[in-house]
């Protein structure tokens, strides 16, 4: 039979995540801080509870979808989550976590006689949440992500990036790459409206060209050109993540010079718009500034 999945965060990526599990036939236990996410659990099919606890409890394999690593580990840790889940029990972090907290976590997890956590952080958004198309990097050994394919596939397509922790790694560096195409992305944009061009026609020329990236094909056409600013990705998870790959670029002696500016003009922006606003702003604050 098929295990028994418990899921923790259930925020803008937790709730399809969930929803699609369920659809596949998993049992889904879960939990968030929000009473409203815990209603939108229960409206797809899956039982929803108030305690971390709880939820560890009842799993097979723990999922946790929450912000960053501080949580995660006051999840396991000082709540008491990994704890209370049974013998054999396997967590799945598939938050944006910091790589280096991620390996420490699992060692001091095993020393203390508790569960195999693997790290499987995604890219491509609510979208490929809702779809089931994400790209996942999953860290662990390979007997462990071969464990857990089937429950991952549904989610999207699996790449076994190495040791516990590479995947928190890969990801990061990934969104240091999506921030930075999509500030200079922006600016490109407002001089080349500034010039007269059409931004449509901008955006269809970089498509067929080789400045093409996720900010062209994605988020300018369905988020910025639209004035949606809604992707459901928050601008302080992104800043968070660039911040994790450029102090982890540069404790390995490779600091990326060019990441390093990004993440100073994404901090500012943040400083300057609502603390709640989606990462695609960032093209609203750059058109923004002279
Ligand atoms: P979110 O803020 O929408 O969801 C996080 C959820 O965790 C919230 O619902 C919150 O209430 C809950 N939570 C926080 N602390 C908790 C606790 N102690 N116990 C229980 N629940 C708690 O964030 P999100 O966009 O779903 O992102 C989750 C993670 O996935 C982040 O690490 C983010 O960087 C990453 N991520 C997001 C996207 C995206 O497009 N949104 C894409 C890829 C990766």
């Amino acid at each position: 039979s098929k295990p028994r999945i418990g899921f923790i965060g259930l925020g803008n990526m937790g709730t399809p995540m969930s929803a699609r599990l369920l659809e596949a036939g998993y049992t889904v236990i879960g939990t968030d801080l929000s009473a409203e996410n815990r209603a939108r659990l229960v409206a797809s099919g899956g039982s929803a509870v108030q305690s971390t606890g709880e939820v560890a409890a009842l799993a097979d394999v723990l999922i946790l979808m929450l912000p960053n690593s501080s949580i995660v580990e006051s999840v396991l840790e000082s709540d008491g989550a990994a704890a209370a889940l049974p013998q054999g029990a396997i967590v799945v972090d598939m938050s944006s976590s910091e790589p280096l907290r991620t390996r420490a976590l699992a060692e001091r997890l095993a020393i203390s006689g508790g569960p195999t956590l693997v790290d499987a952080p995604v890219s491509g958004g609510v979208g490929g949440a809702v779809t089931g198309k994400l790209t996942i990097m999953a860290g662990g050994d390979a007997e462990t992500i071969e464990t857990l394919r089937p429950i991952l596939e549904v989610l999207g397509k699996v790449r076994h990036t190495g040791e516990v922790g590479s995947g928190h790694a890969l990801k990061a560096l990934n969104n240091l790459l999506s921030a930075t195409h999509l500030l200079v992305t922006s600016e490109a944009m407002a001089a080349g409206k500034e010039f007269g061009l059409d931004p449509q026609t901008m955006l269809e020329v970089f498509n067929s060209s080789s400045g093409r990236s996720g900010s062209t094909e994605n988020k300018w056409p369905n988020f910025i050109l639209p004035g949606s600013f809604d992707s459901g990705f928050g601008l302080a998870l992104m800043l968070k993540d660039m911040k994790i790959a450029a102090s982890l670029a540069e404790s390995l002696g490779r600091p990326s010079q060019l990441g390093a500016r990004a993440v100073e003009l994404w901090g500012q922006a943040a400083t300057e718009l609502d603390p709640a606003s989606d990462h695609t702003e960032i093209a609203r604050w750059a058109a923004s500034k002279d």
